[in-house]
């Protein structure tokens, strides 16, 4: 039994049983944890993933991101392909997506513009192009991912924290999971940090970064009336999405909170909460109440966790920053566009996924080694996407050939990510 002395608790020393010993631990099944649990069971290792919620996507599902900026150059050329095209291709099927097709990528004519905009599939400081950007239904994002994971042999823990790993001399031995079971351990032989926050990394004592950031709730406004009407008669901020007579209100709309917080820190979380959500009851009453539009609207559906840009980021082998926009890299796993500008990409070195100590490591999606600067393209999902399947590649290419992750053969991984429809340099 833990015990009280003074202001402290002490817990008894105690042992948990391994209650899995998978090739691959993917921690947190976001974007880039999807990715990189099917890119690494499809290379033929055995994957167990945890993820503290109910469902996979984070952000990109229960945060109501529900914008894939940027699938390109912005100059007419695909940046991002693999798992995420083959997201996009799903969720095609069953109509769930709305995009510019090839034929109108970099297309000034503003009147498409116009209409992408609309959709949130375009932005910046013009002049502006269309983009290879794509909108989607939040559960139809799910439902994709639990197929892909399913079809790849994937074991998903949900409602699963991993707290604490285990390291000796550089390796992670285990990691400490805590659910309603109590706590356990997962013993793999290869770990990928995808939990946005950099969880894992943090706790073994790798160097990071760390930014405060505006936290927001994006939701969906259900029972609009004429579209036309209300983009002609609000000032306020949202996007057409999928599903008649809905708009995604994103950013709280017009309301906007001054508060920064670490995204870490659960009393701050908490707070900004509680903040946000009345922001959203604000927001949608002004709406209602000032564009006719809106009359009848009601909230259908509010973010179930604040939309967090920013907040470890892993200070790695390599941390790239904005001199590297449009920089060659011989070990580059992934590229990525940039959302607000037009004709450049990031290549993403191998290097910013893999931590400076240890060995059996590596991270993926937001919380990559990138500065600040270059974290405003990397972070988009597209990109997550990519440093995910990369990852997850790479850890079962390192099992496949019995070395650590930073010795893994860089150009037979990019030839295995092209062959897989990733699309790199
Ligand atoms: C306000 C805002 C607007 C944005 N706009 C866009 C946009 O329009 N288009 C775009 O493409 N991108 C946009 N982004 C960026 C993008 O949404 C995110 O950066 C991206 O989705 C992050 O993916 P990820 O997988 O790295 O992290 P997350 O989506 O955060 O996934 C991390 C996962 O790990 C889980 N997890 C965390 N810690 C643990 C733990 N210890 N144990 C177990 N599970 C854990 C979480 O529950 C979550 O499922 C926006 C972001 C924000 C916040």
């Amino acid at each position: 039994m833990a015990e009280l002395s003074g202001r402290q608790v002490v817990l008894p020393e105690s042992r948990v049983p391994i209650v899995a010993e998978p090739d691959v631990l993917v921690v947190g099944g976001g974007s880039a944890g999807l990715a990189a649990a099917t890119a690494a069971a499809r290379n033929g290792a055995e994957v167990m993933l945890v993820e503290r919620f109910g469902y996979l996507g984070g952000l990109a599902s229960g945060g109501l991101i529900i914008l894939l900026l940027t699938m390109d150059d912005g100059a007419g050329r695909q940046a991002v392909g693999g798992v995420c095209q083959e997201i996009v291709d799903r969720m095609e099927r069953r109509g769930a997506v709305h995009y510019p097709p090839e034929g109108q990528w970099n297309d000034p004519d503003s009147q498409l513009v116009e209409h992408y905009s609309r959709w949130g599939l375009v932005w910046g400081r013009g002049p502006h192009r269309v983009r290879y950007s794509v909108a989607f239904e939040p559960h139809e994002f799910i439902f994709a991912a639990d197929e892909m994971l399913q079809e790849a042999g994937v074991r998903p823990l949900y409602h699963t924290w991993a707290c604490e790993p285990v390291v000796e001399d550089g390796v992670i031995q285990a990691v400490v999971i805590q659910n309603k079971s109590g706590r356990q351990a997962i013993a793999p032989r290869v770990v990928i940090d995808t939990s946005g926050d950099g969880d894992l990394f943090a706790a073994a004592g790798e160097p990071f970064e760390l930014e405060r950031v505006h936290p927001w709730l994006w939701f969906l406004l259900s029972n609009v009336g004429d579209l036309e009407e209300a983009f002609q008669g609000s000032k306020g901020f949202f996007f057409r999405t999928l599903g008649e007579g809905r708009v995604l209100v994103p950013w709280g709309g017009d309301a906007r909170t001054k508060l920064r917080i670490d995204a870490t820190d659960p009393v701050e979380v908490s707070e900004a909460l509680v903040e946000c959500r009345q922001m959203v009851k604000e927001e949608a009453a002004r709406l209602r109440g000032s564009v006719p539009a809106f009359r009848d609207a009601y909230i259908s559906l509010i973010a179930d966790q604040l939309g967090i840009t920013e907040s470890r980021r892993l200070q790695g082998e390599y941390v790239m920053s904005r001199d590297d926009l449009d920089r060659s890299f011989a070990d580059s796993i992934a590229r990525t566009g940039h959302w607000t500008k037009y004709g450049c990409v990031y290549n993403i070195p191998y290097r910013s996924l893999l931590p400076k100590g240890l060995t059996n490591f590596l991270t993926a999606g937001r919380c990559i080694s990138v500065d600040h600067r270059v974290n405003h393209a990397t972070k988009e999902i597209p990109p997550c996407m990519a440093t995910g399947e990369a990852a997850g590649t790479a850890a079962a290419m390192a099992l496949e050939d019995g070395v650590g992750v930073k010795d893994v053969d860089v150009r037979r991984l990019q030839a295995r990510l092209r062959q897989q429809g990733a699309i790199l340099e």
